[in-house]
């Protein structure tokens, strides 16, 4: 499923915090979706993903548009949060059950087994959700935007604030998600934009300033590298 986004904005007071942008995610590919802090990552991720009603615009997936009311569509997206929200108290499997029955799910223990297997939480899946590292948090908040196989998914940063070995695995999880889904990620690592993104977007105080592969922004800039073509894009 592909996601088009067409004159989507959201004005705060005076600010435009996101200026009438324009996008497509082509289906089954992982567009990066970057920018400097306060450039409008998050608020367009929240209103492509219905949770933010945008001032003006829309987004559509396979040409349905999203909205807060649209449940339908929604069901098609999967939405990794910015400091991703989960219960501390909730024990790994017990959450994921709850976030499944807000689907009404069937099937929904095998789902769950199924799901905590594909994001390797196997070793951990009887802990509490505040005792797990940021890794495993991180897997879990992977696993609920996941557990009810949406077409769509939509990760605000997944790996800030992970270790090394921690952001290799979450990588591979996303590269292998990428394999059957149409991802939108953002995040502030080149290294992960050049290891995992077939497209990329950078937006710059609400407004996009490169939308194009991978291959071709680098070949357009070269031998410039991705840090120094981002500066170049945002240093404005
Ligand atoms: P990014 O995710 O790229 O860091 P955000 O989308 O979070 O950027 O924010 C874009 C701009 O909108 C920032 O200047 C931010 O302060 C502002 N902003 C975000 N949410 C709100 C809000 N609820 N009220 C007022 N301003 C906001």
């Amino acid at each position: 499923m592909s996601i088009k986004v067409k004159e989507l904005a959201k004005h705060y007071g005076r600010q435009k915090a996101v200026d009438s942008i324009s996008f497509e995610a082509r289906e089954g590919k992982i567009l990066g979706f970057l920018g400097p802090n306060g450039a409008g990552k998050s608020t367009t991720m929240r209103m492509i993903t219905g949770y933010l009603a945008p001032t003006s615009g829309n987004a559509e997936i396979n040409g349905r548009p999203i909205n807060p009311k649209a449940t339908e569509v929604k069901r098609d997206i999967g939405y990794l949060p910015e400091n991703t929200p989960l219960y501390a108290d909730m024990y790994v499997r017990e959450f994921l059950s709850f976030v499944g029955e807000t689907y009404k799910l069937k099937n929904l223990k095998s789902r769950v087994a199924e799901v905590i297997k594909q994001v390797g939480l196997e070793p951990e899946q009887h802990k509490k959700i505040g005792m797990l590292s940021k890794g495993y948090k991180q897997r879990v908040g992977i696993a609920q935007a996941i557990i009810h196989n949406p077409k769509v998914l939509i990760l605000d940063e997944p790996t800030s604030g992970l270790d090394p070995n921690q952001l290799a695995d979450i990588r591979l999880l996303i590269k292998e998600l990428g394999k059957e889904k149409t991802i939108i990620i953002s995040t502030h690592i080149m290294q992960e934009v050049d290891a995992i993104c077939d497209d990329i977007i950078i937006i710059n105080k609400g407004k996009i300033v490169a939308d194009e592969s991978l291959l071709s922004l680098k070949k357009k800039y070269a031998p410039q590298s991705l840090e120094e073509i981002f500066k170049k894009l945002t240093n404005t």
